[in-house]
Parts: C-alpha cells; sequence; structure tokens
C-alpha cells in the first residue's frame, strides 16, 4: 500500500521512532510562523474541517499496525495544524479501541484549544507538544502570524482551560527568534502563564537552518541558556537535536546518503528531495537537521525557497 497519509517511522529527538500521520494539505495551518520549517503557508485558516477523508486514514493505520511494527508513538504532525481536522477524535478513538498498545502524540500550535468538541476529542492522547512562543499580541503577531480570525485572548483562556484538565503528559515546545522573544520580560510572562498549567517540560528551540523568512535569526547556545535561566516557574530544557536523534532507532543513515547525494549533483529545495525520494517533508526537515549539524550543508535563499548543497 502506498501511504499518502502515513509517514516514517522517522527518527524523533523527542519521540524515539516515531509514525507521523499529516491531516491536513501541505500547509494548512492557522499560523505562518516567521521559522517554519516547511515553509510559508499556503492555506492561512482557522477554519475546522474534515480536510482528507478520516476513513481513508483509518484504512492507511489498519493496513500499517497490523503488522506490528515496533514504535515509540503514533504522532499528529505533517506540514500543517492537525487540530484543523474535525476527524482527528474519531482517529485517536480508533487507535485506541484497535491498537491501544501504542502511545498517541499531537505536535500542535494551540491556537485552535478553545474548541469545546476539539478539546473532548484530544483528551485521550498520552503526550500534547504544544508550541508556545508568546505571551503577548505584539509578540504573537510577530512570530506567529496568526490567521485573520484568530483571538489572542480566547486563545489564552482555551489553552488554559484545556490544560487545566488534561491529564496526560505536556511538554510545551517555544521557539526563540533573536530580538523577538528572547527578552526577560516576554520569557517571564510566558513563564507565569504557564505555571498555572501542570507542564512537565519546556523545550527551548532555535533556529538551525533557514527559516521561512530571511531577516529571522538564531540565538546563540549561550543566549539560549540565559533565556533558560529566565524560566522560574516551569522546567524548561535546551532541546539536544543532533546526538539525540541519531541515536534513534529510526535514524536511516541510507536516507541521509540519499539526501546528501541528491544535493550534491543539484542544489534543491526540501520539496524537491520530497518529490524525487518520496519521503514526507516532515522526514526530509529531520535529516536536514542532522546534516546541518554536522556543517554538511550549506543553504542559499532563491525565489522558489531555500536551497540545499552539499559543502566540499
Ligand atoms: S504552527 Fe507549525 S506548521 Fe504552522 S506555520 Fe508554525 S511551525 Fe509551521
Amino acid at each position: 500500500m502506498n501511504y499518502k497519509h502515513l509517514f516514517g517511522p522517522v527518527p524523533s529527538r523527542r519521540l524515539g521512532v516515531s509514525l507521523g500521520i499529516d491531516l491536513v494539505p501541505y500547509k494548512t495551518c492557522s499560523y505562518d510562523c516567521v521559522y517554519c520549517e516547511c515553509g510559508k503557508t499556503t492555506n492561512l485558516t482557522t477554519e475546522r474541517q474534515e480536510y482528507v477523508p478520516t476513513e481513508e486514514i483509518i484504512a492507511e493505520l489498519q493496513e500499517f499496525l497490523e503488522h506490528k511494527p515496533e514504535l515509540d508513538y503514533i504522532t499528529f504532525s505533517g506540514s500543517g495544524e492537525p487540530t484543523l481536522h474535525t476527524g482527528i477524535g474519531r482517529i485517536v478513538e480508533y487507535l485506541k479501541s484497535n491498537f491501544s498498545k501504542y502511545k498517541i502524540a499531537l505536535l500542535t500550535n494551540g491556537s485552535l484549544l478553545f474548541d469545546r468538541d476539539l478539546q473532548n476529542s484530544i483528551r485521550a492522547v498520552d503526550l500534547i507538544m504544544p508550541s508556545f512562543d508568546a505571551y503577548s499580541n505584539k509578540v504573537i503577531q510577530s512570530i506567529n502570524r496568526p490567521a485573520q480570525k484568530f483571538d489572542r485572548d480566547r486563545y489564552i483562556a482555551g489553552f488554559k482551560e484545556f490544560f487545566k484538565k488534561y491529564q496526560g503528559r505536556v511538554e510545551v515546545e517555544v521557539f526563540i527568534a533573536k530580538g523577538v522573544n528572547d527578552d526577560a520580560e516576554e520569557i517571564r510572562k510566558i513563564d507565569n502563564f504557564l505555571s498555572d498549567i501542570d507542564v512537565d517540560m519546556i523545550q527551548l528551540n532555535t533556529l538551525d537552518r533557514p527559516g521561512t523568512d530571511e531577516w529571522v535569526q538564531a540565538v546563540s547556545k549561550e543566549e539560549l541558556k540565559t533565556v533558560k535561566g529566565y524560566f522560574k516557574n516551569n522546567p524548561a530544557e535546551i532541546i539536544a537535536k543532533f546526538k539525540s536523534r541519531k541515536k534513534s532507532k529510526a535514524y536511516s543513515s541510507d536516507i541521509k546518503a540519499k539526501i546528501l547525494e541528491t544535493i550534491s549533483r543539484r542544489p534543491c529545495t526540501a520539496q524537491d528531495m520530497v518529490d524525487v525520494l518520496g519521503l514526507h517533508l516532515n522526514e526530509v526537515n529531520k535529516y536536514l537537521d542532522v546534516l546541518a549539524r554536522e556543517g554538511k550543508i550549506s543553504t542559499k535563499k532563491q525565489d522558489r525557497g531555500i536551497f540545499y548543497s552539499k559543502k566540499s
């Protein structure tokens, strides 16, 4: 079977061996984050609907999981916002009823958690990893660039309401961009807000490779340590991407070699690699992270996006 909605299993630094489920078409998202590794959001929306047939996703899961693969997580992720899909609850229910041995994770920007129907749909997920890059509306607008109908006060209230009752594990990802949300004032606001929720870990991240917009800059490791020090009420750690990913059982040197070989012939965008190698964009991105950390690739921004080539 050729899977349209499943990808991987991919080596995930936080989730071990993770089977990805992509619930929405390419770059359908309620945010257009300046750092997004998947490129510019092409469908910026807050409208929840059945973007791809739920039963088609369930049929793919049935086929994949009946072979009893070894997985640490089945993860809702992809190149857009999974909670925009109205069938997410049905899929969670299906997995819990038929394949209960697998843990479920959800990567979300959290912007739609005010929706009561969504809240009920995802309560049984084992691990939720919401991003939360800013508390102030001004900073949210700068870094996440939400859809027009986004209402910041409703978002903040919905986020708190959901996580106050949620029983699973919560790992919040905060993406730090230089000069945007790296100041003590904004970080303390985030820290204070999250202290009302039972957060298991805050994970700090910054840019490894160019983001959607050229002006976005990473902070240095030292600066990230300073930011970590601003968190007083919640446990925080800096994501150690590169090492942990290579240790994962799903890490494939073959895929890494194929990517290197492809970009040694001519510079390619991540999407070109998806087309040539038949991989999911998230999978390609995970290996580009490793190659960037190893200093094996260089990047150049052009009209069609960011082009990767092999360093000689
Ligand atoms: S929320 Fe995630 S998928 Fe959407 S633009 Fe931001 S980083 Fe990309």
